[in-house]
C-alpha cells in the first residue's frame, strides 16, 4: 500500500486553504438560525472549528454549523477523487475493485443491514444508498440479488465507480434527484446525512421514494471528538437523530455502534432505524 502522493497532501492542503478563504467570503456561505432538526430558536455556541463556529440546540442537542456551504465550497470539498484517497486510504483501501481490503468496510454495511432483517427473507429487495461513493455496498448487495441504486455527487468517484463496478450511480446531491415515488424497500445512507445542509430536506425526499412498508437505516459519526471534521455540517447525538426520524416514520430505533477503527482509534457511531412512513 502506498501513502498518499507529496502533490495529492498539498493539494488538499491548498483545496482546504480555498474553503477557508470562502467560508469566510460574504455570499458563499449562508447563515443558519435555529435548530436544523427540531426547529428551536434556543441555541448556545458550542465550538469553533478552523472555518466555523458550532452551535448546540438547547431542546433536542443537536449540533451544527453556524454557516452552510454554497455550491462553490461544496465542489472545492467534493469535486475530485482527492476526497476519496484520503477518505478511504484511512481504512486501508486503495483500489475499486472487491478484494480483502475491503472486506471490512462492506462486512459492517450488510452486517447491520441483515441483523436488522433489512435483507428480507432471501427474496430481492430494491435499495438505493445515499452518497454511496464507489458504491461498493451496492455492488456487495447486486452480487447477493438484489436491485440496487445510489447516488453520489462527486463526479469523479461516481464516475470510477460506474466504470469499475458497473454499479447505477447518478451524479447528483440526493434532494436534486428525480426518482420514482415508492419505488424503493430499503433507503440507506452511511457516514453521509452528517455532510448535508438540511437532514430534513434529505428525509422529506427519502419518504417520497419509499415504499409505505419501507425502512430507512441511516449512520451518522456522534461525539465531541468529530467537532474537529470540517466536512461535517451536522454533529448528531441520539436525541436528534431520534427526533429526525420519528417525525417521518412510525417506528424508530437509534442504535449505539461505537466501534474501533484500522488505526485503533474509537469511533463513536449511530445507527438510526425509521420503519413504516408515516402518512401525510
Ligand atoms: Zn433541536
Amino acid at each position: 500500500m502506498t501513502a498518499p502522493s507529496l502533490f495529492s497532501r498539498l493539494k488538499t492542503c491548498a483545496l482546504l486553504r480555498n474553503v477557508r478563504i470562502l467560508y469566510m467570503t460574504p455570499g458563499f456561505a449562508t447563515r443558519v438560525t435555529g435548530c436544523p432538526i427540531c426547529g428551536s430558536s434556543q441555541t448556545a455556541f458550542e465550538y469553533k472549528n478552523r472555518y466555523v463556529p458550532l452551535d448546540r440546540c438547547v431542546a433536542c442537542g443537536h449540533v451544527f454549523s453556524r454557516k452552510l456551504p454554497g455550491k462553490r465550497i461544496l465542489n472545492l470539498m467534493y469535486g475530485d477523487m482527492h476526497y476519496w484517497t484520503k477518505d478511504k486510504f484511512h481504512q486501508g483501501i486503495t483500489e475499486i475493485r472487491p478484494s480483502e481490503q475491503w472486506q471490512g468496510f462492506t462486512g459492517a454495511r450488510v452486517g447491520i443491514l441483515e441483523r436488522t432483517g433489512l435483507l428480507g427473507d432471501g427474496a430481492p429487495r430494491k435499495f438505493f444508498e445515499i452518497g454511496c461513493s464507489e458504491g461498493m455496498v451496492l455492488h456487495e448487495l447486486h452480487m447477493r440479488g438484489h436491485e440496487v441504486m445510489g447516488c453520489e455527487m462527486n463526479p469523479e468517484i461516481s464516475e470510477e465507480g460506474r466504470k469499475q463496478l458497473g454499479v447505477d450511480i447518478r451524479t447528483a446531491m440526493f434532494e436534486d434527484l428525480e426518482l420514482p415515488r415508492a419505488s424503493f424497500d430499503v433507503v440507506m445512507s452511511f457516514h453521509t446525512i452528517e455532510h448535508v445542509k438540511s437532514p430534513r430536506a434529505v428525509f422529506e425526499h427519502i419518504v417520497q421514494i419509499l415504499r409505505p412498508e419501507g425502512t430507512v437505516l441511516i449512520e451518522v459519526p456522534c461525539g465531541p471528538e468529530e467537532y474537529n471534521n470540517t466536512d461535517h455540517l451536522h454533529f448528531f447525538c441520539e436525541e436528534s437523530l431520534k427526533r429526525l426520524i420519528q417525525d417521518y416514520f412510525e417506528e424508530t430505533e437509534v442504535i449505539d455502534n461505537s466501534y474501533t477503527n484500522f488505526e485503533g482509534v474509537q469511533i463513536g457511531s449511530l445507527y438510526g432505524i425509521g420503519r413504516r412512513v408515516k402518512a401525510r
